[in-house]
């Protein structure tokens, strides 16, 4: 994910350049989106109670293709919500 030389230049602002600013960051991992992720996780469980199981790597894999209607509708709204 990270061999791409152009996604090294993509430096997230809000972790002060110490992380890839890439689609796994924002979804996963940046601090400045945490309390809408906490929030969408939340919502996700009620749905999924295994999630909480799942690794990172299979909790975005999940987000970003799961075949469910009710997910998709939460996932793009924490997108719309946050992308700057
Ligand atoms: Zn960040």
């Amino acid at each position: 994910m990270h061999d791409d030389p152009y996604l090294l230049t993509r430096v997230c602002r809000t972790c002060f350049g110490r992380q890839t600013d890439d689609e796994y960051h924002f979804m996963m991992k940046c601090e400045k989106y945490k309390a809408d992720r906490d929030s969408l996780y939340t919502s996700i469980i009620r749905s999924f109670p295994n999630f909480t199981t799942l690794t990172d790597k299979d909790i975005f894999l999940y987000m970003t293709a799961i075949d469910n209607a009710e997910i998709q509708t939460k996932v793009a709204k924490f997108i719309k919500d946050n992308v700057p």
